[in-house]
């Protein structure tokens, strides 16, 4: 994780849980988070309802659903390759993305405790609309960072 594991703001403890709005979805993570950031492209602006999704990086082998099915939405992500989003169909929570890395992106206001989840590095800046303020102390890249 070369760009982005000086993003990792201090040692997030392990066993973090959330889920969505309404309870239907619950999840846990069981292995420490490879960082956080902030993705500001169109498919997130759609996904937030507006600002850029906020996402913390969970080790795909300590995610686990712990309760309900999530609803999903295939679409090509930024790479070119598909990016499954899932999200409550009972509540409309977006939660997490699969894609083809080796974490998952879930989302920050997903968590039960998301205070310290600080996005540690801008994603796709390129897409943000031009009113959106992007923290000028973080690293930023005007799309995806390069791959290490
Ligand atoms: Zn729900
Ligand atoms: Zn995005």
């Amino acid at each position: 994780m070369g760009p982005l594991s000086p993003c990792i703001a201090g040692n997030v403890m392990t066993k973090l849980e959330g889920g969505c709005q309404c309870g239907a979805i619950r999840y846990e993570v069981s292995l420490d988070l490879m960082g956080s950031g902030a993705c500001h492209c169109r498919s997130c602006q759609y996904s937030t309802g507006g600002g850029p999704n906020y996402v913390a990086l969970v080790p795909t082998p300590g995610f686990k659903v712990t309760r309900g099915q999530p609803k999903t939405y295939v679409r090509p992500g930024g790479s070119g390759a598909d990016v499954t989003r899932n999200f409550c169909g009972d509540c409309g929570t977006p939660l997490w993305s699969r894609g083809d890395l080796p974490f998952l992106p879930v989302k920050v206001g997903s968590f039960d405790d998301p205070s310290a989840l600080e996005p540690g590095v801008h994603l796709w800046t390129n897409d943000a609309p031009p009113w959106h303020p992007i923290d000028p102390g973080r690293p930023a890249f005007p799309e995806n960072p390069p791959r290490p």
